[in-house]
């Protein structure tokens, strides 16, 4: 099939990828020129593991084409897809400029019937905006053309895109009509070839399920950051009731892993998001909102542990902090935890050493160059003159530390903010343990 997607970031181009490893003809569409001139030449703008190759692979057979024109991108497109940003509004709600301004592009360019599918996380009832933002140009250009707008939600995972895109544990379409639903079925039958995992609904609650799914994930971090933070009061340690939990099958051990908070792209735009999609409807959504509050609240976990040990000598102090992307195996620092960490740390007076193994640039584009901060190119390097370390995203490389060279930390101290150190092995070795829900930390 003819498939052209608008918007070349994380979802975009995984998605367009992998469909056309697939064997369907993807053209791949973007206004950021520079990413798409990278892209020809064969360089990702983003991190994302196994993806360069496909890209590469897929481009040199003539089946991924990335492009900045409208026209061409539509031309003969029997599926087009949405999927651009949708970053919060001042008050929380999902912005859809470019959501819409997409819808606005294809109008003004269709020149035969297709299939819109919003892959983009948008409230319920932007089917309906979409569909009329391209009705709009099209009545103004005087023609007219059959499209049908249809919700496809996005589960993928930064980290872990191609397979989740390969691999889905399931696909929802939200519909109006068979036709499209029997469209987007056989896009996606080579990645569902052992069992069936089409989920078909209404347009609306497709659009609702994206965000419902996001606020249980979300749901289960924060709640475990609650637990951990009573753990913290009372003594106990929050790792072992984790695992005295996790084996419940209706709990399960996946996302019961306290720490400082989830960031990212989606879960914090999302939930506040839901939460002001409810408000719009005269609904409070206490346990949504309560969600997000406990996630504000532990980004500032970690620094709470630092005032603790250091009181007000933060000042003239150097921390190395050890990752910075929003989670690992991913360059992305949107959101993150380590962002909130830096600037609590500068507003103290301290300075901070930084490595992380995938987010340097955006590091350096975040931040350039900032009296303050060094961005090293090692985790050795970051901890060369550092007082303390603190640990901020999991990545494999760090949970084997070198016990000697934090050890010879200015002060021997490490505030481990995903609770990836035995406590006891550190002070045994003589350095100073804080972590996220450890009472023994008190
Ligand atoms: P992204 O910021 O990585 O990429 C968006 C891309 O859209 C950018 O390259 C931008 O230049 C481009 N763009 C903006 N306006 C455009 C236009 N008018 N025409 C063409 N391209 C345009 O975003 P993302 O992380 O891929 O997320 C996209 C959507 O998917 C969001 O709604 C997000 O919530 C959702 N989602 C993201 C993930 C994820 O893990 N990142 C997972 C599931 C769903």
């Amino acid at each position: 099939m003819k498939v052209s997607i608008f918007g070349t970031g994380y979802v975009g181009l995984a998605t367009g990828t992998c469909l056309s490893e697939i064997g369907h003809d993807v053209t791949c569409l973007d206004v950021d020129e520079t990413r798409i001139e990278s892209l020809k030449q064969g360089r990702l703008p983003i991190y994302e593991p196994g993806l360069a190759p496909m890209v590469a692979r897929n481009s040199g057979d003539g089946r991924l084409h990335f492009t900045t024109d409208a026209a061409s991108a539509l031309e003969g497109a029997e599926i087009v897809f949405i999927a651009v940003g949708t970053p919060p509004d001042e008050d929380g709600s999902a912005d859809l400029q470019y959501v819409l301004t997409v819808a606005a592009t294809i109008g003004a360019n269709l020149r035969s019937s297709t299939i819109v599918v919003n892959k983009s996380t948008v409230p319920v009832g932007t089917a309906r905006l979409v569909e009329e933002a391209i009705a709009g140009e099209l009545t103004r250009r005087g023609v007219e053309i059959d499209f049908e707008v249809v919700s496809n939600p996005e589960f993928l995972k930064e980290g872990d895109a191609v397979n989740d895109c390969m691999r889905p544990d399931r696909i929802v379409i939200g519909a109006a009509t068979q036709a499209a639903v029997d469209k987007l079925k056989r896009l996606y039958a080579p990645f569902v070839r052992n069992h069936d995992r089409f989920v078909v609904m209404d347009v609306r609650s497709a659009e609702l399920t994206k965000y419902a799914a996001n606020a249980m994930l979300a749901t289960k971090i924060s709640f475990m950051n609650e637990i951990a933070n009573i753990a913290e009061r009372v003594g106990a340690d929050v790792e072992k009731v984790r695992q005295g939990i996790g084996s419940d099958p209706r709990i399960g051990w996946q996302f019961i892993y306290p720490g400082v908070g989830y960031g990212g792209s989606c879960f914090p735009k999302d939930i506040q998001a839901l939460a002001r999609t409810a408000r719009q409807h005269d609904y409070e959504a206490r346990l949504i909102e309560a969600v997000e509050d406990v996630n504000q609240r532990q980004k500032g976990h970690l620094f709470e542990l630092i005032l603790r040990h250091y009181g007000d000598r933060i000042s003239g102090r150097t921390f190395a902090l050890w990752g910075l992307a929003f989670k690992p195996n991913t360059d992305d620092m949107r959101a993150a935890s380590s962002r909130r960490l830096i600037d609590q740390l500068w507003q103290a007076g301290a300075r901070v050493r930084a490595y992380d193994p995938e987010a340097m640039s955006e590091a350096r584009r975040i931040y350039g160059e900032r009296a303050g901060l060094v961005l090293c190119d090692s985790m050795e390097e970051a901890l060369g003159g550092a007082d303390a370390l603190a640990v901020v995203t999991e990545w494999r490389q760090f949970r084997s530390p070198d016990l000697t060279a934090l050890r010879a930390l200015g002060d021997a101290v490490v505030f481990d903010g995903r609770n990836v150190y035995d406590p006891a092995e550190l002070e045994q070795a003589g350095i100073a343990y804080y972590g996220i829900g450890r009472g023994r930390s008190l």
